[in-house]
């Protein structure tokens, strides 16, 4: 089952500093974190027109498994394109990709049959039509229906930050689409950091804009001298991800969270006051990805 209760929220000290982490990666080992959050409107509600649920993006992605986890709870078949599917993941099914394959999804390498179209664009042209009984959703989960899913993870921080008496509260998570951070900080009353694992800052800009045009409910983005390409295995990132592990036992995922907490750590150093405002990490799930990952480090000695 998957359960609607608050997801808890852990205390730890790291580095020196004591940090909130918010455990949505606990509401259920296939369907967790923010991919949860965004299809909880089409989880809960009557849908009974659907009965294929249609997607895209990487054949690792954390979302291709949330997916494959609804399409299952609902009974629905799921067509999920992709550009192609790794020699090696094919070779030796993991993580994700796997799970999601055992879930029932079907995998379609298109190859270059999109041509000059975008993979969404491909999908609306040659996928969706005459088709009135599928559900298309865009990579990441970016669409407005995801926005009902977040507000219930923003009252869940509002209702645990007046329990706790936290007046003064930041909210730090790294963004892929932006979509959650960004209705986080349209539906809450603190401030929300985040960071640009997928592109640059200007790019989530754009991705904000796409989604809300009132620069209110765009979160402040924290930047680091160094660029890093989104799923790329960098050193550092495995350090921190490993010493967060060893020091607080709490598992992150290796995709976002060590670009989230580089930054957000340089940016607690930055801050002159000792006692600033309380800070809450979301812990975004997406562990399972985690299984194709970390062999990739291991490949590289970078472990
Ligand atoms: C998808 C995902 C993100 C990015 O979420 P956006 O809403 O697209 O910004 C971040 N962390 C994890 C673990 C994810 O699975």
């Amino acid at each position: 089952m998957i359960h609607q209760n608050p997801t808890p929220v852990d205390t730890i000290e790291f580095n020196g500093h004591v940090i909130h982490v918010k455990r949505d990666d606990l509401q259920h080992p296939h369907f967790s974190g923010n991919k949860a959050r965004k299809l909880h409107y089409l989880l809960t509600t009557d849908q009974s027109h659907i009965s294929t649920l249609v997607g895209y993006g990487s054949a690792q992605a954390n979302s291709l498994l949330s997916l494959a986890a609804l399409a299952k709870a609902k009974s629905w078949g799921l067509e999920y394109y992709v550009d192609h599917i790794p020699g090696y993941l094919k070779q030796h099914p993991r993580g994700n990709y796997r799970q999601a394959l055992e879930l029932g999804a079907e995998i379609i390498s298109i190859g270059d049959q999109r041509g000059d179209l975008g993979m969404q664009g491909f999908i609306e042209q040659q996928i969706l039509p005459e088709r009135d009984d599928v559900l298309f959703v865009p990579e990441g989960g970016r669409s407005p229906l995801a926005e009902t899913g977040i507000k219930r993870l923003a009252d869940e921080i509002r209702v645990w930050a007046s329990e706790q008496q936290v007046d003064e509260l930041k909210i730090m998570l790294p963004s892929g689409t932006g979509t959650t951070a960004l209705y986080l900080q349209k539906h809450l009353p603190f401030e929300v950091l985040t960071c640009a694992c997928v592109g640059d800052s200007h790019y989530l800009t754009e991705q904000f804009n796409q989604l809300s045009d009132d620069s209110h409910h765009h979160p402040k983005i924290l930047t680091g001298d160094k660029k890093y390409h989104f799923g790329k295995p960098y050193r550092e990132f495995y350090q921190i991800w490993h010493q967060l592990h060893q020091h607080t036992g709490i598992e992150f995922e290796l995709l976002y969270d060590p670009l989230g907490w580089l930054l957000l750590l340089d940016y607690l150093n930055e801050q002159q006051q000792k006692a600033g405002p309380a800070i809450l990490y979301i812990h975004q799930g997406g562990l399972l990805g985690n299984a194709s990952m970390l062999p990739r480090y291991r490949r590289k000695g970078l472990t």
